[in-house]
C-alpha cells in the first residue's frame, strides 16, 4: 500500500517528522465550518521553491538553511475530489459514435449472455480479473502526440472484453498532459485509440484541482491556448476567472513588449483589477508567453493579498498561493531537442522571486508523481469498478504502464503499485532504469506489458481473444463437436 517515505523525496526523516507538525506558512484556506466536498492529502513534495540547487552562483545568506528547516511545509495539503463529483461531469466516446454501456465495446447482445455464461463457469478467474487493474500513462505509451501506437489499440481491445472470459479489466489513463477539458481530450484520444474511453477514466495534470474551486473565488488561471483553461477552470467550477489577457487588457503598460491583437482584446474580459483581489494562481498549463505571464505573476506574488497595483512590504505574509498543475521539466514533442514545460517556468519564477524579494517562494506542485494524484487515481479505479462490475472496490493489483521512470514509474513505486516501463517512449536505457527501476519489469511495448501482468494473475494459458464459437457448458468450441 502507499509507500512514500521521506527518504523518497530527499528530506531526512528525522528533519521531516520534526517539522511534519510544524505550521506552514502556505496554508489551504477554511471557510467557517471548515467543511469541504475535498479530501486533503498531505504533500510529499517540498512545498519550498526549488530554485536554490539551480542558482550555484548565488551566495545564499548563512541563515538559509535554518530558515528552509523551520518553513519546511510538509503540513501542507493538497486537496483532491471526491470521485463522485467527477462523475457528474462523466460521459463515454466512442470512436464509431455508437452508445452502449460504460466502457464496453459495441458487440451483439449475444456475445454479452455468452461472456456471461462463460464467466459464471470460471469463478476463480473471474475474481481475479476484478482484482487487477491497469493505470496508463498516455504519451509514449499508447500513442505518440496524434499518432496511434498500434499495440496501443490491441491492448484497449484486450481489457474491453476481447479475452478469453469475454470481460472487462478495470483501467483508467493518468497523464500529465493539460490544457483542455476533459472531454474533447478523451474524444480525441478514443478516436485514435479506436476504443471507447469515458472522462470517468481519465485524469490529466490539472483534474484533481477541481477540489481548489472550493477553497477559491478569484483566481488567475494561467497557460494554454487562447482561453480553453478559462473553459477548464470554468467547469471545475471556479466561480470568477482571470486569465492574463484580461489583465493586459484592462493595462497594457503592466506587459511592455507584449504584441496585443485587436481579437485578443475583443475576446478578454478586463476590469478594474486595482480593486479585485487575486485569491491564487493556478497555473494549469504550459505558458504560451512566458514574459507576460512572468511579470503578471510576480506582480501578484508581491502584491497585498492579490491586489494588482499593490506591492506588499512584507513579501511573505500577503502573498497569495500558487499552484502547479504537473512539474515535470522537459517535454518531447516533434523537435528534436525536447521543449521546456511547467517546471522549467516555475523555477525560473521561483529564482526571480528570490532574486526580487530574497524570499523562498511556497508552491503547490500536482502531477505524477506527487501523492494526491495517486490517491485520486484510486478514488477513480474503485468508481471506474463500479461502473463496470458495479462493485465499488479497489483491486488489489495495480500495473502502472509508463514510459517515463522520472514521473510514472516513481510515483507508481512509492505508491505500491506494480509498475511496467515501456520502451516506446522516454525511456532508451538498458534492463532497466537505474535510479527508478520498474518493479514488474521493462517491455517492450505496452501489450507485451499488459498480457505479461495478466498471464501472472490469471493464468499462463490465458487466452487473449473471445472465441465466438464456444460452448460454455462443454467449454471447447461448438463446431469441433459436431
Ligand atoms: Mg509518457
Amino acid at each position: 500500500m502507499p509507500a512514500f517515505e521521506d527518504s523518497d523525496f530527499g528530506v531526512p526523516a528525522a528533519q521531516a517528522t520534526q517539522h511534519r507538525d510544524s505550521q506552514a506558512t502556505l496554508s489551504i484556506p477554511s471557510d467557517a465550518n471548515g467543511t469541504h466536498n475535498a479530501i486533503e492529502v498531505p504533500a510529499t513534495r517540498s512545498s519550498i521553491s526549488d530554485a536554490q540547487q539551480y542558482m550555484h552562483n548565488l551566495s545564499l545568506s548563512p541563515s538559509m538553511k535554518e530558515r528552509r528547516g523551520s518553513r519546511n511545509s510538509f503540513g501542507v495539503s493538497l486537496p483532491i475530489p471526491r470521485s463522485k463529483r467527477q462523475s457528474r461531469l462523466s460521459s463515454v466516446h466512442y470512436p464509431d459514435g455508437k452508445p452502449a454501456r460504460p466502457g464496453m465495446p459495441p458487440i451483439q447482445p449475444s456475445r454479452d449472455i455468452l461472456a456471461a455464461q462463460v464467466q459464471d463457469l470460471a469463478h476463480e478467474t473471474v475474481r481475479a480479473a476484478k482484482d487487477m487493474a491497469f493505470v496508463f500513462d498516455i504519451d509514449g505509451v499508447l500513442v505518440h502526440g496524434d499518432r496511434l501506437i498500434p499495440e496501443g489499440k490491441r491492448v484497449l481491445e484486450i481489457l474491453n472484453g476481447d479475452n478469453q472470459l469475454g470481460i472487462k479489466i478495470p483501467h483508467i489513463f493518468l497523464t500529465n498532459g493539460s490544457g483542455k477539458p476533459e472531454e474533447p481530450r478523451v474524444q480525441q484520444l478514443s478516436g485514435i485509440l479506436k476504443n471507447p474511453i469515458s472522462t470517468d477514466q481519465f485524469i490529466q495534470s490539472h483534474t484533481p484541482m477541481r477540489a481548489l474551486s472550493e477553497y477559491y473565488k478569484t483566481v488567475l488561471v494561467v497557460g494554454g491556448e487562447g482561453y480553453k483553461c478559462r473553459e477548464v477552470a470554468e467547469q471545475y467550477g471556479f466561480q470568477d476567472i482571470v486569465v492574463p489577457n484580461d489583465i493586459v487588457a484592462w493595462d497594457p503598460t503592466i506587459a511592455p513588449y507584449r504584441v496585443f491583437t485587436e481579437e485578443e482584446r475583443a475576446t478578454s474580459r478586463p476590469r478594474d483589477f486595482s480593486k479585485t483581489n487575486i485569491e491564487a494562481i493556478m497555473v494549469f498549463s504550459d505558458s504560451r508567453d512566458y514574459a507576460t505571464d512572468m511579470q503578471i505573476i510576480m506582480d501578484l506574488l508581491r502584491s497585498e493579498d492579490g491586489r494588482l497595483g499593490t506591492v506588499a512590504k512584507d513579501p511573505v505574509s500577503q502573498r497569495i498561493p500558487i499552484y502547479f498543475s504537473q512539474g515535470d521539466m522537459l517535454c518531447p514533442t516533434e523537435h528534436p531537442i525536447p521543449r521546456m514545460s511547467q517546471g522549467t517556468f516555475r523555477i525560473g519564477l521561483e529564482a526571480m522571486y528570490k532574486a526580487i524579494t530574497g524570499a523562498d517562494l511556497e508552491r503547490v506542485v500536482y502531477g505524477k508523481p506527487e501523492l494526491a494524484t495517486y490517491k485520486y487515481a484510486d478514488e477513480v479505479i474503485a468508481s471506474w469498478m463500479e461502473q463496470i462490475h458495479n462493485d465499488e472496490k479497489l483491486p488489489k493489483n495495480i500495473y502502472m504502464i509508463g514510459d517515463n521512470p522520472a514521473s510514472d514509474i516513481v510515483g507508481g513505486n512509492m505508491y505500491g503499485w506494480n509498475t511496467c516501463l515501456v520502451r516506446t517512449g522516454v525511456f532508451q536505457g538498458g534492463d532497466n532504469d537505474e535510479e527508478n527501476p520498474a518493479s514488474f519489469g521493462v517491455f517492450k511495448n505496452v501489450l507485451e506489458a499488459v498480457t505479461t501482468a495478466m498471464k501472472k494473475e490469471l493464468g499462463q494459458d490465458f487466452k487473449f481473444e473471445f472465441d465466438e464459437k464456444i460452448n460454455p457448458v462443454l467449454h471447447h468450441d461448438v463446431s469441433a463437436v459436431e
